[in-house]
């Protein structure tokens, strides 16, 4: 097995922002606090639990741009993004997790 190519940014990749569950990104109440004006938009309740809003198999905040590197994927709450975004640290043995099952979908999605 090939080892695991981390992205020398962030940007080029995406793949931890993908997931098929609708309760993948946790939202606190300090996250809703912090994505203040966003938080109706981005974030919702389900049951007695916030969580970011999931559409087509990814993040609603999820989006991408052709930039100077190509497909460029990017965050629209980025700096009030919920904590567990926050702790994601690329590189890290999660980031390479996240890598290893969704690097091909995220580059397969038909984001606009
Ligand atoms: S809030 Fe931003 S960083 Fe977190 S999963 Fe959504 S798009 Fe990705």
């Amino acid at each position: 097995m090939n080892p695991i190519s981390i992205p020398a940014d962030c940007l080029t990749c995406g793949a931890c922002c993908f997931s098929q569950l609708p309760t993948y990104v946790r939202v606190t109440g300090d996250d809703w606090s912090r994505l203040g004006d966003h938080a109706e938009t981005v974030a919702h309740f389900i049951g007695s639990r916030a969580y970011m809003k999931m559409t087509e198999g990814h993040c609603g905040a999820l989006a991408v741009s052709e930039g100077a590197q190509g497909r460029e994927y990017y965050c629209l709450v980025y700096e009030q993004r919920p904590q567990v975004c926050r702790d994601l640290a690329r590189g890290s043995p999660q980031c390479e997790a996240e890598l290893e099952q969704k690097a091909a979908r995220a580059r397969a999605a038909g984001l606009s």
